[in-house]
């Protein structure tokens, strides 16, 4: 919904006249525009962003888990942006710090592949095989998981 005056994402009062956001939001958009090959437009951060808030809670969820998000710089919970996939046209989801540093690279469809294979397995009752052979697929792929997948300086997800 767009209402005059009212910040196209979370619906709190403008920041500024000429703003679409109220200031949360905006920084939160500027985050992510800013970044160095990342080439969202405002429009599709600010979509993913209004997808993620929760009005009634007043807070930003994990798109793939709902927990609640943090703008605690660095915590674990800290609102992070993620490609969903490994091209721009797969989008751009809102996600936890430590969510993000699990899914690393994985598309959308391997890491929800991945985390129940792997929470079987962790749990003695899954197939070992089966999630080896989803790990070394990912592997065989070149798209072995760096440092930088977890950890960036400037707070963004990967
Ligand atoms: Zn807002």
């Amino acid at each position: 919904m767009k209402r005059d005056g009212f910040c196209l994402v979370c619906e709190d009062p403008r920041h500024h006249a000429c703003a679409v956001c109220c200031r949360r939001c905006q920084d939160l958009v500027e985050r992510v525009e800013t970044r160095v090959g990342l080439a969202f437009s405002a429009g599709t951060i600010r979509e993913a962003l209004r997808r993620s808030w929760d009005g009634e809670a007043r807070c930003f969820r994990c798109e793939y888990t709902g927990i609640k998000l943090s703008d605690v710089q660095h915590h674990p919970a800290e609102l992070v942006f993620d490609h969903a996939g490994p091209t721009k046209s797969d989008g751009l989801r809102i996600t936890a710090r430590l969510i993000n540093c699990i899914k690393t690279t994985l598309s959308e469809a391997e890491f929800y592949e991945l985390v129940p294979a792997l929470a079987s397995v962790l749990a003695g009752e899954g197939d070992r095989d089966a999630l080896e052979k989803l790990v070394y697929a990912h592997v065989q792929r070149g798209r072995t998981p760096t440092a930088e997948d977890c950890e960036t300086p400037d707070s963004q997800g990967s």
